[in-house]
C-alpha cells in the first residue's frame, strides 16, 4: 500500500487521539477537530505529492493568530501540537499497521514533519518579533505622550509659580526698605534668609522654563563673537566665592582655540559652563581640584571640565543628561555649592540643550562612581568654531569690534574684519 493510503487508513484513530491528547474544552473541540481535519488532509496531499509545501496554508493559519498570552508566555502552542501529532502518528502507525507498512509510512512522513517544525519555528519567531515591535512602538508612543504632558506641566507650573514669586520678591524688597532695622537687628538676618529662598526659587523656575523651551525646540540663540578665555574668566569671577568656601582650586588652562573668536551665544554658553562648573564643585569634596582645558578639532573647539570628585557610574553617564534626577550619590539639599548638594536635576539637561542648539555635543567620562577613591569626572563639550554669523547684519555690527580688539594700536586691519577662528 502507498504511504498516503496508509495515512488515510489510520486517519480516524490518529485524529481522535491527537484531539484527546490536546485536551481542549468541549466547546472548542469541534472547531479544533475541523482544524485537525484540514491539517490531516494537507498532510495527505504532501505525502501523495511528495511536496511538504502543501502544509503551508494550514501552518500559516495556525501561527498567524496566536493569542497574546501565548506570545507573552513564549509558549509555542503550535509546536506542541505538532509534537503531539508526530508522537501520535508513531504510536498509531505501529499499533495499527504491519511493521513494514508502519516503517514505510514513518520514513515518508518524517521529513514532512521536520519541514513543518522548521516552518512553524520560523513563522512563530516572525510573529513574536512583530508582536514585540508593535508593543515597543506602543510603549514608545505612550512615553512620548507622557513626555509631552510632562513638558506641558513643567511649562504651566513654572509660569504659574512665577507670578506669585514676583509678588513675594516685591514685598520682600519693600519690607527691606520700610522696616527699621535698628530696632531689631535680627530682622536683617531674617530678610537675608527670605531673599536666599526667593533667589533659589527664581532660579528653579528659570530652569523649568528653560527646560520647556529646550524640550519644544524653541531655544533661540543670540550669536555674537566671543572668546572662550574671556567667558571662563567671567565664570571664574562668578564662582570664586563658592570655590573659597569649599577650598577648591579651579585651574583654567590656556589652550589652542581659547583665544579664537567664535560666534556663539555668550549668555547661554555662560549658563551651560556655569552648570558644569557648579556640578564640578558640588560633586567634589573640599580641597578638590577642577581643571578647564581644551583643544581645537576640525570645525570645533573642544572644552573639557575635569574634576577630582566622586565620579559617575557608567550606566548614569548618559542618563544624567535627561531632565530628571538620576544620581549615584545620596543627595542632601538643593544648595549649589554644598558637597553632593543635589538639585532639581535640570542643570545638565539645560546644558545639553544649549550645546546642541549651537550644533555641538556634550558627554561625560568617568572611571565610575566612588566616594572614597574619587575617580573624578570629565565633561567634554564640542562647540562649532563658527567664524561667520548666520545673520550678515551681525557680522557688520561685530566685525569692526573684533578687529579693533585684535589690533591694540587701533589701526584698521582689513583682514580681520571677521573674527578669526
Ligand atoms: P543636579 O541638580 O542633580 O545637580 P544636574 O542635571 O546638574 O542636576 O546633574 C544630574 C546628576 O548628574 C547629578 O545629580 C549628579 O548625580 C550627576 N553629576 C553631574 N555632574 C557631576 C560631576 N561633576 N560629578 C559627579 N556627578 C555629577
Amino acid at each position: 500500500m502507498k504511504a498516503h493510503e496508509l495515512l488515510a487508513q489510520i486517519r480516524p484513530t490518529l485524529l481522535e487521539r491527537v484531539a484527546l491528547r490536546a485536551g481542549r474544552g468541549s466547546e472548542a473541540q469541534s472547531a479544533f477537530r475541523g482544524e485537525l481535519e484540514r491539517f490531516y488532509s494537507a498532510l495527505e496531499g504532501a505525502v501523495e505529492s511528495g511536496n511538504p509545501a502543501w502544509l503551508d496554508p494550514a501552518l500559516t493559519e495556525w501561527t498567524s493568530s496566536p493569542t497574546l498570552s501565548e506570545l507573552h508566555d513564549k509558549k509555542t502552542n503550535v509546536e506542541e501540537l505538532l509534537d503531539k501529532f508526530i508522537r501520535v502518528t508513531n504510536d498509531v502507525a505501529l499499533e495499527n499497521l504491519a511493521e513494514a507498512d508502519a516503517l514505510d509510512l514513518l520514513t515518508t512522513v518524517t521529513p514532512i514533519y521536520v519541514y513543518a517544525l522548521e516552518k512553524i519555528a520560523r513563522l512563530e519567531t516572525e510573529a513574536r518579533v512583530s508582536h514585540v515591535s508593535s508593543e515597543l512602538a506602543q510603549t514608545q508612543d505612550k512615553l512620548e505622550r507622557l513626555d509631552r504632558s510632562k513638558s506641558a506641566f513643567i511649562s504651566i507650573a513654572a509660569h504659574e509659580l512665577k507670578t506669585p514669586l514676583t509678588l513675594i520678591a516685591g514685598y520682600a524688597a519693600m519690607l527691606h526698605e520700610t522696616i527699621d532695622k535698628a530696632t531689631d537687628p535680627q530682622i536683617e538676618v531674617l530678610l537675608a534668609g527670605m531673599n536666599t529662598g526667593i533667589g533659589r526659587l527664581q532660579r528653579i523656575i528659570k530652569d523649568l522654563i528653560d527646560v520647556s523651551v529646550i524640550d519644544n525646540d524653541l531655544l533661540s540663540l543670540n550669536l555674537q563673537p566671543l572668546q572662550l578665555r574671556k567667558l571662563f574668566s567671567q565664570l571664574r569671577a562668578g564662582i570664586e566665592p563658592v570655590l573659597a568656601e569649599r577650598q577648591q582650586i579651579l585651574r583654567v588652562d590656556e589652550f589652542e582655540g581659547s583665544d579664537a573668536w567664535i560666534y556663539a551665544d555668550p549668555d547661554r554658553l555662560y549658563q551651560a559652563f556655569r552648570n558644569l562648573l557648579e556640578n564640578a564643585v558640588k560633586y567634589t569634596p573640599d580641597f578638590g581640584r577642577i581643571v578647564v582645558g581644551g583643544r581645537t578639532l576640525p570645525g570645533f573647539v573642544e572644552v573639557t571640565v575635569k574634576d577630582s570628585g566622586i565620579g559617575i557610574s557608567p550606566e548614569n553617564q548618559t542618563l544624567i543628561f535627561e531632565k530628571h534626577v538620576v544620581s549615584d550619590a545620596d543627595l542632601h539639599s538643593s544648595s549649589h555649592s554644598k558637597f553632593k548638594g543635589g538639585g532639581a536635576g535640570l542643570g545638565l539637561a539645560i546644558t545639553r540643550g544649549i550645546i546642541q542648539a549651537h550644533g555641538g555635543t556634550i558627554w561625560a567620562e568617568s572611571e565610575g562612581y566612588d566616594e572614597v577613591k574619587l575617580p573624578g569626572s570629565t565633561f567634554h563639550v564640542l562647540i562649532p568654531a563658527r567664524t561667520q554669523p548666520v545673520d550678515p547684519e551681525i557680522q557688520r555690527l561685530f566685525g569692526p569690534l573684533v578687529a579693533a580688539e585684535e589690533d591694540p594700536d587701533g589701526k584698521e586691519n582689513s583682514t580681520t574684519d571677521t573674527p578669526a577662528a
